[in-house]
C-alpha cells in the first residue's frame, strides 16, 4: 500500500519546547507519531535539528518539521515504497540525508515519519503496532510484558535541587503481571510522597521532569533510605527493587565526577576519581536491593565503564555510552563496558536502526531497557515496541503525569488484549527474550 500524503507540524512536548508530529496517510486513514527530545542528551547522539534562532529560545523546530515537508515528503511519495517495507523506507531516508548523524534532515525529522510509517503499515495488516514490531524485528512470542521501572525520584539535570544522580526508579520484579506491578508501584510512590514531604517540607513533595519527587537532598544514600522505606511501609520489601540512572556524562570534569555540580561554588578537591565513584557504587550495591544502574560513568570514561563492569553481577545500562547506535553498542561489547542497552529511538533516528540495535545487544547476551525521553509526549510508540521487540523491562518516568502515565496505560491495554497469552518478565527482565 502506498504512502499518499506526509505532512508536518510543530507542536509542544512536556516541558513546553517545540517538537515535530507527523502524519503519514494511506488508504487506512491517518497514521501520527510524536518525537520526543531529551535533557542530559548524549554528544553521540543523532543529531535533533533545532532552529537556534530568536524564537521558542532557539529551540524552534521548523527546519525540522520543512525538512518532512518539502524534502522527505515528496521524494518519499514519489518513491512509491510499499508501506509496510520499514526497511526500505528507513534506507530512502538515510540516503537522502546522506550524513552519519541525520545533521541534514535532523534525527527529529526523521524519526517522526520512520514511526508514523510503523503505524501505518500495523494498520494495512490490521495487527496491533507491537505484532508488527515483533514481525519486522524476527521476535517469536510477543507477548511479554516489561518490568516497568519507575522513576519515583528525581535529580541531576531534571530537577532543582542538589542531588547529582539523575533517577531513582522502582523496579516491581516480584508481582506477577504488568497490573499488579503498576499497582504496587503506585503505592509506593504515594508513601514515598507522604515521607518526603514529612522529612523535607511541604515543596519537596513537587515533582521532577519526569513526575518523581524532587526534594533537595544532596546525597544518594538519603534519596535510597527514602524509597526503601516506602517500598517497606507499602508491604513489598523483596518484591520492588531499586535502580539508578546516574546521568554522570553531565557532572564529569576534567577527568573526575563532580557531585556537587549544580552548585557554582563546587570545591572541586572533592571531585571523585572514576575507581572511587565506582567504590561508591559498590558500597550502595551492598546496602540497598538494587538491579541495574544506567550511566555509571561518563560517555568516554571507557576504562571506568571496564573496570566496574569486572566488580558486579548487576545489571549495567549504557545509555549516553551507547546512544542506540549500533557501531557504539559494539565497541561497548568488545570492551566489556557493559551488559545492557538502554533504547531511545530518537537517539538513532528510525525504527530500523533500533531494532538492529536491539537485535545487535541480545545477540551479545545483552539486556535492553527501551526508554522514553525526559521531554515527552502523549505518543504512546514505545509501550509498543517493547512488547513488540520483547525486551522485558521499559522505563518510562514516575506513575504520574500524563506524557508517563500514556504508555504505563497502553502497556496495561496491550496486557489486557493479550489476556491468558501475557507474560509478565518479572525478576527474569534482563533474559526475556528467552520467555
Ligand atoms: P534524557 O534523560 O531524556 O533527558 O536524556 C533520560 C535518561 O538519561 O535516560
Ligand atoms: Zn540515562
Amino acid at each position: 500500500m502506498a504512502i499518499t500524503k506526509i505532512h508536518a507540524r510543530s507542536v509542544y512536548d512536556s516541558r513546553g519546547n517545540p517538537t515535530v508530529e507527523v502524519d503519514v496517510t494511506t488508504e487506512t486513514g491517518l497514521h501520527r507519531a510524536i518525537v520526543p527530545s531529551g535533557a542530559s542528551t548524549g554528544i553521540h547522539e543523532a543529531l535533533e535539528l533545532r532552529d537556534k534562532e530568536k524564537a521558542w529560545g532557539g529551540k524552534g523546530v521548523l527546519k525540522a518539521v520543512a525538512n518532512v515537508n518539502d524534502v522527505i515528503a515528496p521524494a518519499l511519495i514519489a518513491a512509491n515504497i510499499d508501506v509496510a517495507d520499514q526497511l526500505a523506507i528507513d534506507e530512502f531516508m538515510l540516503k537522502l540525508d546522506g550524513t552519519p548523524n541525520k545533521a541534514k534532515l535532523g534525527a527529529n525529522a526523521i524519526l517522526g515519519v520512520s514511526l508514523a510509517v510503523a503505524k501505518a503499515a500495523a494498520a494495512q495488516k490490521s495487527v496491533p503496532l507491537y505484532a508488527h514490531i515483533a514481525e519486522l524485528a524476527g521476535s517469536t512470542n510477543p507477548v511479554v510484558l516489561p518490568v516497568p521501572f519507575l522513576n519515583v525520584l528525581n535529580g541531576g539535570s531534571h530537577a532543582g535541587g542538589r542531588l547529582a544522580f539523575q533517577e531513582f526508579m522502582i523496579a516491581p520484579v516480584g508481582a506477577s503481571s504488568f497490573s499488579e506491578a503498576l499497582q504496587q508501584g503506585s503505592e509506593v510512590y504515594h508513601i514515598l510522597k507522604k515521607l518526603t514531604v514529612k522529612s523535607y517540607g511541604q515543596s519537596a513533595g513537587n515533582v521532577g521532569d519526569e513526575g518523581g519527587v524532587a526534594p533537595d537532598i544532596q546525597t544518594p544514600k538519603e534519596a535510597l533510605d527514602l524509597i526503601t522505606d516506602a517500598i517497606e511501609a507499602a508491604g513489598y520489601t523483596g518484591k520492588v527493587k531499586i535502580a539508578l540512572d546516574v546521568a554522570s556524562s553531565e557532572f564529569y570534569k576534567d577527568g573526575k565526577y563532580d557531585l556537587d555540580f549544580k552548585n557554582p561554588e563546587s570545591d572541586p578537591t572533592k571531585w571523585l576519581t572514576g575507581e572511587q565513584l565506582g567504590e561508591l557504587y559498590a558500597q550502595l550495591i551492598k546496602d540497598y536491593p538494587i538491579v541495574s544502574i544506567e550511566d555509571p560513568f561518563a560517555e568516554d570514561d571507557w576504562e571506568a565503564w571496564s573496570l566496574f563492569y569486572k566488580t558486579t553481577d548487576i545489571q549495567i545500562v549504557g545509555d549516553d555510552l551507547t546512544v542506540t547506535n549500533p557501531l557504539r553498542i559494539k565497541t561497548a561489547i568488545e570492551k566489556k563496558a557493559a551488559n545492557a542497552l538502554l533504547l531511545k529511538v530518537n537517539q538513532i533516528g528510525t525504527l530500523s536502526e533500533s531494532i538492529q540495535a536491539a537485535k545487535d545487544s541480545f545477540e551479545a547476551g545483552w539486556g535492553v531497557m527501551v526508554s522514553h525521553r525526559s521531554g515527552e509526549t502523549e505518543d504512546v510508540t514505545i509501550a509498543d515496541i517493547v512488547v513488540g521487540l520483547q525486551t522485558g523491562e521499559i522505563k518510562t518516568g514516575a506513575p504520574a503525569r500524563g506524557e508517563r502515565l500514556a504508555k504505563l496505560n497502553q502497556l496495561l491495554r496491550i496486557e489486557e488484549e493479550l489476556g491468558d497469552k501475557a507474560v509478565y518478565a518479572g525478576d527474569k527482565f534482563r533474559t526475556a527474550r528467552l520467555l
